[in-house]
């Protein structure tokens, strides 16, 4: 598909359509979804900022590209004055004090935001089932899941309900419902955008990306959210990309792929005979490929678990009822905290915490936690490895095609198991993007830290090639 940016930019400038009328269709869209997508819409907000970008075309300014074109923001994002749930009870009536810098770039080039948009629980989850908003449903097939944990954002950009959504990935959480709907979603390398007024899940590999229908909307949405943020210290100064640099496709010779993830017993035959397939056509094209070994899908899975559960149990440590979230009084402060968090927190929520607490305890915390830093260590070192003789690294998404409404909350391990092809990419910070294309789920374009532009140059290679 392409740039549905380009496209309502020039249906706007021409006055083939109104801001107001094109935010209000949106706005209806929403308010109608039988996908459980939405956790608040901002509809005046919305309609406010649409009349002005109104009124400066009618009175003949310019408008800039991404003014007046609708998006939607996973509802673990800061902005100022909306609720901010992360779709949990113990948040269910906080208002955001600020805007998160992502969120704030883009308002300032003039997009216009419509939906905070249902998800899994503070990012715990691959279904976007543990939310007190109801399950999302797949935009292609409502039996099914969503996608986790921005299953909202992905069926929202899936169904044209937002131009684009910006979602949140810790490990996979961009990517894998992108998979699940059909449409592109790229999680940057870590600190290329700011993480300021995201709320923390995983700090350590948390990313800020965007969903969305056409690699040129990735790029241009990239472009405006990247940057370094004196607000978060992981943030680096990065160079814009430009249109003509990934439209030339020239530049990869070598793709790689996980021998492992292929020639494994937990991949679905579709998605191995349609990801074989792939290869066999990039190879026609005269690029090497080589398979490369790689760790355990469940090594994978479990060092990333043991790692995110930690920082989780850290970060959610805040919210007590007294800093942050709705207070359930006891009888006295400690068990007034207990109480608290555990009426508030959803089970998987819970799960995590304890998991978390567990493994950073005493007694424990030398033969768990510091052994899932330590592989964490050799997984980058790994990767390093292989981007010496590799540009790209390309695999599927997902393991299997998504699952119905309700298997995944029967069965956390599998669900964790679905991650198996996401979570390492993250504990290296590398730059990876799905796209719609390739197997049922999509494909997965991996690059090393900070080739963010050859992610995108070699999906728009293999837009026309697979
Ligand atoms: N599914 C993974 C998890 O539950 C990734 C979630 C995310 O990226 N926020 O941790």
């Amino acid at each position: 598909m392409n740039s549905q940016i380009h496209k309502i930019h020039q249906q706007l400038v021409d006055k083939a359509i109104t801001c107001t009328q094109l935010v209000q269709q949106k706005l209806e869209a929403l308010q109608q979804n039988t996908h459980n997508t939405v956790n608040a819409v901002l509809d005046k907000k919305a309609l406010d900022l649409a009349a002005k970008v109104d009124k400066k075309i009618a009175n003949g300014e310019t408008i800039g590209l991404l003014e007046g074109i609708p998006f939607g923001i996973k509802d673990v994002y800061m902005v100022q004055g909306t609720y901010t749930t992360a779709s949990s009870n113990l948040l269910k009536n906080y208002k955001s004090a600020y805007s998160a810098t992502a969120i704030q770039k883009l308002l300032d080039a003039g997009a216009i935001p419509l939906v905070k948009e249902n998800c899994d629980s503070f990012g715990h989850g691959s279904s976007s089932e543990n939310t007190i908003f109801g399950a999302v449903k797949n935009a292609i097939n409502p039996q099914l899941v969503g996608g986790g944990s921005s299953g909202g954002s992905a069926v929202n950009v899936a169904k044209d309900y937002t131009v684009f959504s910006i979602g949140g990935d810790t490990g996979g959480s961009i990517r894998q419902p992108a998979g699940y709907n059909n449409v592109y979603g790229l999680k940057p390398t870590y600190g290329r955008v700011s993480r300021y007024g995201l709320m923390a899940y995983a700090s350590s590999t948390d990313c800020v990306g965007p969903i969305a229908k056409s690699i040129e909307d990735v790029r241009i949405i990239l472009n405006v959210i990247s940057g370094k943020d004196v607000k978060d210290q992981t943030t680096y100064t990065s160079e814009e990309i430009l249109k003509e640099n990934i439209l030339n496709t020239e530049g990869v010779k070598t793709v790689g792929y996980f021998k492992n993830f292929i020639e494994n017993d937990a991949i679905d035959a579709q998605v191995k005979s349609d990801f074989l397939a792939s290869i066999d056509k990039i190879k026609a094209k005269g690029i090497a490929v080589k398979a490369l070994d790689f760790f355990e899908s469940n090594t994978l899975v479990s060092t990333y678990y043991t790692l995110a559960m930690a920082e989780t149990a850290s970060n959610l440590s805040r919210l007590d009822g007294t800093n942050y979230g709705n207070r359930i009084e006891a009888e006295n402060l400690k068990e007034t905290y207990a109480v608290t968090r555990s009426e508030n927190f959803s089970e998987e929520t819970k799960r995590r915490i304890v998991g978390g607490n567990q493994v950073l305890s005493q007694g424990f915390s030398d033969e768990i936690y510091l052994k899932g830093l330590n592989l964490r260590d050799q997984i980058i070192e790994n990767f390093e490895k292989d981007f010496n003789t590799v540009d790209v690294i390309l695999s599927p998404v997902t393991p299997s095609t998504p699952p119905k409404i309700g298997d995944s909350l029967k069965d956390p391990l599998a669900m964790y198991l679905s991650d198996a092809y996401t979570v390492g990419f993250s504990l290296a910070q590398l730059p990876t993007l799905t796209i719609p294309q390739g197997t049922p789920t999509g494909l997965q374009i991996t690059a090393a830290k900070n080739n963010d532009e050859l992610v995108l140059k070699f999906a728009n290679f293999l837009k026309y090639t697979i």
